[in-house]
């Protein structure tokens, strides 16, 4: 079995607790608490291959966070979410990707995937789904828009991302 430590990036309330829960345990609950560092685990068939996921939810404080080295560094793939209702959460992930390459030894083969949470929110819009598509593209990196809420794209996204993960490793071995 492949295992795979899976990090989940992103600005505070962006949605990243929910996105794990959905995943892992398909349950929706409208309250976390913010400052929530905890690893799920998840074993899941991708591809005819077993995989065990171990992700890891964050949280930042004040843009400080004296455990964020070691997510950075110890992670090997990340998924990077703002929210499509949050300029400000859209506006911190090229940041975040530029912390997670510099943290990272293999910093042209980083696996990362974009992720444009709460899709359902639709009239509180925005950033459009173009605008997402558009970064992920300067990202070179899979794209997806979710719902944590209405489960939409959410065992896509962690199925992409433990795939970008082989995909990346390979091509840094060919
Ligand atoms: P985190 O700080 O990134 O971990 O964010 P949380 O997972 O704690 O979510 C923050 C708030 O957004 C909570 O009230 C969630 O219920 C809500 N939320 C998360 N994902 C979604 C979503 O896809 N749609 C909607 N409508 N609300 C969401
Ligand atoms: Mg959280």
């Amino acid at each position: 079995m492949t295992e795979d430590k899976l990090v989940v990036l992103g600005q505070a309330s962006v949605g990243k607790s929910t996105l794990i829960n959905q995943f892992v345990h398909s349950i929706f609950i409208d309250v976390y608490d913010p400052t929530l560092e905890d690893a799920y685990l998840k074993e899941v068939k991708i591809d005819d291959e077993w995989h065990l996921l171990d992700i890891l939810d964050t949280f930042e404080y004040e843009d400080y966070t004296p455990l964020k080295d070691s997510w950075l560094r110890e992670g090997e793939a990340f998924l990077i979410v703002y929210s499509i209702t949050s300029r400000r959460s859209f506006d911190k992930v090229a940041t975040i990707r530029e912390e997670v390459k510099m943290m990272q030894e293999y910093s042209d083969y980083v696996s990362i995937i974009l992720v444009g949470n709460k899709c359902d929110l639709e009239n509180e819009r925005q950033i459009s789904r173009e605008e997402g598509q558009d970064l992920a593209k300067t990202f070179n990196c899979p794209f997806f828009e979710t719902s944590a809420k209405d489960r939409i794209n959410v065992d896509e996204s962690f199925f992409s991302l433990a795939r970008e993960k082989k995909f990346q490793n390979e091509k840094r071995l060919e």
